[in-house]
């Protein structure tokens, strides 16, 4: 869909490049309850309010994502505060993982961390992904990585995990989850849907017990370049965010509100 076809009930004193913004954040984290990649009342999908280099929408410190409307998400600047007036507060320990990929990469206006198990799963594993599935290989010589740290407080940490990420759009935060970025919210979508399935495949092709099969390393290269062509282009990814919009219309349209 079309942000101007998401205008079309901007309230009084929003903007409606700011309320599209809203309406498509609030969706994706509906979208993400529907899949199951929450952690109950943390984790966080970020997005930059358009048209500002250092304001950011945020969810609601304490809803879980399927309270989550595009009214109620809160506008917040660098530092975590609140710009808005909103009634709700922020989380400042998960602002900070984000914060430090919007301020170090102009080009990241979306980015989404989660804690799903089988990401973490391969986040605890030694050898990180492996590139033996469809969706794994997607991410041969695209994925990052940054060592763990404990909950990120330090901002210290901040520039280590910007270093980390690199021009890299996917990583794996060890022994801790998975983040992606991206210019828009269909991109870091499409990149984050990717980097679970391969994780998920991973997980039960190592419980299945069989010796796994790798492909040639540059059959994965090859296909890592088509998957980045496509990736850095950005029509499919928004194809595939205007089927997942169109779901939650369906399913829970409250997230308009
Ligand atoms: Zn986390």
């Amino acid at each position: 869909m079309s942000p101007e076809a998401l205008t079309d009930r901007a309230p009084a004193g929003t903007s409606p490049a700011e309320w599209a913004a809203r309406v498509e954040l609030a969706a994706c984290y509906r979208l993400f309850g529907r899949l199951g990649w929450h952690e109950m009342i943390y984790n966080h999908i970020t997005l930059r309010v358009p048209g500002t280099e250092d304001q950011f929408l945020i969810n609601p410190f304490g809803l879980m994502y399927r309270e989550v409307t595009a009214s109620n998400l809160v506008r917040i600047d660098t530092e975590g505060r609140v710009l808005d007036g909103s009634a709700y507060g922020v989380n400042p320990a998960g602002f900070i993982v984000h914060r430090s990929v919007h301020m170090a990469r102009p080009d990241a206006h979306c980015v989404m961390h989660t804690h799903t198990t089988a990401g973490l799963a391969v986040a605890c594993q030694e050898e990180g992904l492996l590139p033996i599935s469809f969706p794994a290989v997607f991410y041969t010589d695209r994925l990052a990585y940054h060592d763990f740290e404990g909950i990120t407080l330090e901002r210290e940490e901040c520039a280590r995990l910007a270093a980390s990420l690199g021009t890299r759009n996917a990583m794996i935060l060890r022994n801790h989850g998975l983040l992606t970025c991206g210019p828009t919210v269909a991109d870091a979508f499409a990149e984050l849907y990717h980097l679970q399935r391969a994780c998920e495949v991973q997980v039960a092709a190592l419980a299945g017990g069989r010796p796994i099969r790798t492909p040639p390393a540059e059959v994965a290269r090859r296909a890592a370049a088509q998957f980045d062509a496509t990736a850095r282009h950005g029509e499919q990814n928004a194809l595939l965010f205007a089927a997942m919009l169109r779901w939650m219309d369906e399913a829970e349209p409250g997230f308009r509100r």
